[in-house]
């Protein structure tokens, strides 16, 4: 058993604690008290002690592609359109190796912000193997594109979907991308068989107003791409987020971006999803304007946080992305914030019993910032970062 302390212990279930204290039974989180207490009652618990630090959970990262790590650069800033036409020849590219290296970057570089669970768009058994590695848990969607709908079973089958992965932090689900490369039997097909697998569901919508123009009247700067891989794809004349829902492809998804949403959309998405994750600056770098983060809160839509894959960002980093958040949605308050990057990117992905809090019986995963303040989401928001992570504890063990 190991008690680990420091000045300020956030749970997020609960209120936060001053000079709080986490019990650590193997891999799981045994009790969160005060240190006084704790160390009262198990006082031959190995102890560490963080001066001048606020221990929060593990950050989750709920949209990204460590797969794409390496490929920074390749494409934009600027316009959407033109940035995913330069991705697929950029991805060819890459060798095996070069695409092991990049899912293996990309999780070293999210430990080292303090993140050890994703909603990652995989491509291959490689992602998740590389994470049971590494400690990072969470959910990693297969993305599934180019395969004929009426092929998907017998595809999925022969990939031994969903194979139960040996370690109990990693769930695999499927996504068939967006509305735009998928078509509707695809999305259709992808979205029954994660049901009937039990398996999470996971799919792009709503990100730039070129996706709204295709849907709405089959035209614009997406129409060419839509034309050769979203097979069977015809305008349905109806935003992205009401297409899918015809399709019956919102139950229980994680929806990603929903950056063109009105209202409707919101109350569907709030109805039908398990959650929507937001990615805020990737939406900036590629001209995609900014989510409506308010008008999701207001009609209870359970909102994650991402930074998309390093293609269309700048790091890694989830507490960048929270200021960014905090910028685009002026009323949402440190704690709402530090909330929707913990347990509501946990409850997007459908794994809060495992993730997202301090609650005993989770994960023993702890983010642990040199950082504290009177308020201590007011100084998270403020200061925490790679810089200042002091150290990360994923499945009970230490892994910086
Ligand atoms: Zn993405």
């Amino acid at each position: 058993m190991m008690l680990v302390s420091a000045p300020w212990v956030l749970p997020i279930c609960s209120s936060p604690i001053r000079d709080g204290a986490v019990l650590v039974e193997g891999a799981r989180i045994a009790r969160v008290g005060t240190l006084a207490d704790l160390s009262a009652a198990h006082p031959t618990a190995e102890r560490r002690h963080f001066d001048g630090c606020t221990i929060l959970p593990g950050l989750v990262n709920a949209h990204t592609h460590l797969a794409m790590t390496s490929l920074q650069g390749v494409a934009g800033p600027g316009d959407f359109a033109t940035w995913i036409s330069r991705i697929p020849a950029a991805w060819g590219a890459l060798s095996a190796s070069e695409i092991r290296e990049s899912i293996e970057r990309g999780m070293r570089m999210s430990l080292a912000s303090g993140v050890t669970v994703v909603g990652d768009i995989s491509y291959g058994p490689d992602s998740p193997a590389t994470g049971s590695q590494l400690g990072i848990g969470g959910v990693f969607f297969e993305e599934v594109l180019g395969i004929p709908a009426e092929e998907l079973p017998a595809r999925l089958r022969e990939m031994c979907f969903p194979a139960p992965h040996a370690d109990p932090r990693i769930r695999q689900g499927l996504t068939p991308h967006a509305p735009y490369t998928a078509g509707p039997g695809l999305i259709a097909a992808a979205h029954s068989a994660a049901a009937s697998a039990r398996a999470p569901f996971a799919i792009h919508v709503a990100e730039s107003a070129a996706e709204s123009e295709l849907l709405a009247s089959g035209t614009g700067p997406l129409a060419a791409v839509a034309a050769r891989v979203a097979v069977g794809f015809e305008a349905p004349g109806t935003s992205a987020v009401r297409y899918l829902d015809a399709l019956g492809a919102l139950d229980g998804a994680l929806a990603i971006h929903c950056v063109k949403v009105d209202a409707a959309d919101a109350a569907l998405l709030a109805a039908k999803t398990r959650g929507v994750v937001v990615c805020p600056r990737s939406n900036a770098y590629l001209g995609n304007g900014a989510p409506p983060v308010e008008l999701l809160l207001e009609h209870g839509v359970t909102l994650g946080l991402g930074t998309d894959s390093l293609a269309s960002n700048a790091d890694l980093d989830l507490f960048e992305e929270a200021r960014a958040l905090a910028h685009i949605a002026p009323t949402l308050t440190a704690e709402m914030i530090i909330a929707i990057m913990t347990l509501g990117g946990a409850k997007a992905l459908g794994v809060e019993d495992d993730f997202g809090t301090l609650e005993p019986g989770t994960q023993a995963d702890l983010a642990i910032f040199g950082v504290v303040g009177e308020d201590p989401h007011v100084a998270l928001l403020a200061e925490a970062s790679t810089q200042t992570l002091r150290a990360l504890l994923a499945a009970g063990e230490w892994r910086t």
